[in-house]
């Protein structure tokens, strides 16, 4: 079989850059709105903060009532919307869903329009919340109690909340000891598949990474592009059917994969086996994010999510090495930050992956598991390093494998070539 499809390295990497950069970045900020909570209505904040509460944990308890209880049941449309979202996420184990109110502002009718962060936490799933989304609610008081009326994203926010996973449906649930599957009817099998999937990759990821105690791993099944474009506006510049996502950059954040099911059922049919790789990639990203830093040689990180999904053959690598002239990138190219987001061309994508998966190949045979992984603490720890790239990549090599980088990119020549 062959390797990866060539477009498909490419496409699997821009996707990764996207995530990498946006999550090895700044955090978040979200400065236009820095008023505190409760700043623009009178002694009201905390009714207010007490009503989305309310909301948020009537999706955890799965109580119906409750939740209807917060909505503005004036606002029809709105209160049937929500109460359907209830219904769609009814199977979803909420383990803490928080919305934080983050500004308020008061209309002259007696309406408050609330800005809000919001996420949720799964059970068994990553225990920390992942970067809170941003959203906007107006509320209003009916006597009893502050009540959730209406979005108001368009009017604070300035533009329509993007797609959620329930807007496409009722959402179901698969589970395992390591994974949660969440998916709509229509992708079952799809949902079924990558659930197994999962499960086989996991034996050889603990091999390669050892010490990894991934909680269950979330995987969204979305029905195509469609839906996840609607999800994640612009983020996505290339697809091919399966990425991993960084939920926030602390450990317990994790991260889940994201699925294309008509781009995963095309696949099976065309190129058995990688939806398989796809997965044992995806989730080695996910085991992975905790001991990378902004510092990390991408090739590492790309080498070692392949390698735990089975490298083959490097037909054009060694083809290159043996022609003796200049090519383009080179193994030290790949060990700067972000050298895999300027890939120009399949041909570029291609040797990238051959040369990080080939590099890592040698030094898992030759320095084993454990010293990888060191290598990839130590690493980690020069994330405030303000010396080059090349600095600190050379004392790396030399303080954890006792070889200087040239040392080592001259037996890694001869490594592929002997291979
Ligand atoms: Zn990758």
């Amino acid at each position: 079989m062959k390797r990866f499809p060539a477009t498909a390295c490419v496409a699997l990497f821009f996707l990764l850059a996207v995530f990498l950069t946006g999550c090895l970045g700044e955090p978040p900020v979200n400065t236009d709105w820095a008023t505190p909570a409760g700043a623009g209505v009178s002694g009201n904040g905390d009714g207010i903060q007490d009503a989305l509460s309310a909301y948020a944990q009537a999706l955890v308890d799965k109580d119906r009532d409750k939740f209807a209880s917060t909505l503005d049941a004036a606002n029809t449309s709105f209160a049937a919307a929500e109460l359907q979202k209830f219904d769609n996420l009814r199977d979803v184990p909420f383990d803490r869903y928080v919305i934080n109110l983050s500004n308020l502002s008061e209309a002259a009718d007696g309406t408050v329009t609330a800005k809000v962060t919001s996420g949720y936490t799964l059970r068994d799933s990553f225990p920390e919340l992942p970067d809170l989304d941003r959203a906007a609610y107006f509320l209003i008081n009916r006597g009893d109690g502050w009540k959730i009326s209406g979005d108001a994203s368009v009017q604070a926010l300035g533009k329509p909340r993007e797609a959620r996973f329930e807007d496409f449906g009722k959402v179901e649930v698969l589970n395992s000891g390591r994974a949660i599957v969440l998916f709509q009817e229509p992708q079952r099998e799809t949902a079924i598949q990558a659930l197994t999937m999962v499960q086989s990759a996991l034996p050889r990821l603990e091999e390669v990474v050892p010490g990894t105690s991934l909680p269950k791993v979330p995987v969204r099944v979305y029905a195509g592009i469609t839906e996840i474009n609607q999800t994640f506006p612009g983020k996505w510049q290339e697809w091919t059917g399966g990425a991993s996502r960084q939920l926030g950059e602390k450990t317990g954040q994790g991260g889940e994969i994201i699925i294309d099911a008509q781009v995963f059922i095309d696949t099976n049919r065309t190129t058995p086996g990688y939806n398989q790789k796809m997965m044992a990639h995806e989730l080695t990203h996910i085991s992975l994010f905790p001991l990378t830093g902004n510092r990390t040689p991408p090739f590492l990180i790309e080498g070692m999510a392949d390698y735990v999904a089975g490298i083959e053959d490097v037909v054009l690598l060694k083809e290159r090495l043996r022609a003796g002239g200049a090519y383009s990138p080179t193994l030290r190219d790949l060990y700067q930050p972000g050298s895999f987001t300027v890939l120009l061309n399949t041909d570029a994508a291609t040797l990238a992956y051959e040369e990080a998966d080939t590099a890592v190949a040698l030094l898992e045979q030759k320095y084993g598991n454990e010293r990888v992984m060191s290598l990839l603490r130590e690493f980690q720890r020069h994330e405030q390093d303000k010396q080059s790239q090349d600095v600190i990549v050379d004392d790396v090599f030399r303080s954890g494998l006792r070889t200087g980088w040239n040392d080592f990119e001259n037996e890694w020549r001869a490594f592929v070539l002997g291979n």
